[in-house]
């Protein structure tokens, strides 16, 4: 060990800890569109940039919060299956990558569940997290997707998943994919008690989780230009051979061929998702409140949807 190892090394980490330190702490962020935005004016527009209207990554939590009334919620405590029962070891051990992503995002595993009111309608609301592991779906995102579903069931409660994921995880190989089995299961059970299930795809949503329990939501719902699919671009690509056109796999492009029902801004999807629930389980329209005043606006994908099942 020579002088550099002993006293540079440890005095250079010390100042770019520091440094990286206060960049997490900043009062700006910045966003796709390379603008500085003022970290307040963004989480006061819903985590939307006021200048681009990109719609953000949120965590679970900040999704709870902006979505039920008064941002009043109880987060369910959802099964803790064994980590890594495969010991997965890649360029890191997937025990690695588990603990890190924990200490990043303050979840146990991407899928968290919460219950509390929309519009005073009592509901069960499920979001996922990119930020953990590209939000993918393994055996504690699965057992807390039916956990959420089980207590739609128990409380009779509708049930709002906010999706977010590239799709299973494959450091947990076939456990991750019976997840896909058993989340459509679980969907049945809902819809074999009546309860709506109404799905917003969010930013991206693809692989497994578009190909199991997202796509067979009662109603599906997008955030602007949020990606949808089931593989990549390049990948559908290579394998047709053919050039996709512009704005493939994006939720307007999706809407416009019939994959999903509406494109809706952040802003307005507890007014809207309120109003359909309203509608959904029949509440005379005298309760529903001025501020959800966009019935007739809706309807009519709503029968267009029935009318579809
Ligand atoms: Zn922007």
């Amino acid at each position: 060990m020579n002088w550099i190892t002993k006293f540079i090394k440890p005095k250079l980490k010390k100042l770019f800890k520091k440094q990286s330190q206060s960049i997490e702490g900043a009062l700006w962020t910045t966003c796709t569109c390379q603008e500085l935005i003022y970290k307040e004016d963004l989480h006061k527009n819903y985590f939307v940039c006021p200048k681009c209207d990109s719609h953000q990554k949120i965590s679970c939590v900040d999704r709870f919060k902006i979505f039920f009334d008064n941002s009043q919620f109880e987060i369910l405590k959802t099964p803790s299956p064994p980590d890594d029962p495969l010991n997965f070891v890649d360029t890191k051990k997937y025990i690695d990558r588990l603990s890190a992503a924990r200490k990043l995002t303050n979840q146990d595993d991407a899928i968290m569940i919460a219950s509390g009111k929309l519009k005073d309608i009592n509901v069960t609301v499920g979001a996922q997290n990119f930020s953990f592991i590209g939000g993918s779906v393994g055996a504690a995102s699965g057992e807390a997707f039916i956990h959420g579903v089980q207590h739609a069931i128990d409380n009779q409660n509708p049930f709002i998943f906010f999706s977010c994921s590239g799709g299973q995880r494959m450091m947990e190989s076939a456990i991750a994919l019976q997840q896909m089995s058993r989340t459509v299961l679980a969907v049945n059970e809902l819809k074999n008690n009546n309860l709506p299930y109404i799905v917003v795809l969010t930013n991206p949503t693809t692989g497994g989780v578009s190909a199991s329990y997202v796509m067979i939501g009662d109603l599906l719902i997008s955030e602007p230009k949020a990606t949808i699919g089931f593989s990549g671009r390049r990948v559908v690509e290579q394998t047709i051979g053919e050039t996709l056109p512009d704005g493939f796999q994006t939720a307007e492009y999706v809407k416009e061929h019939g994959g999903i029902d509406m494109v809706i801004s952040r802003k307005d999807l507890r007014n809207t998702i309120g109003t359909l629930l309203s509608i959904l389980l029949k509440i005379k329209k005298s309760e529903v409140t001025k501020e959800d005043a966009t019935i007739e606006a809706i309807e009519e994908p709503i029968q267009k949807t029935s009318e579809a099942v």
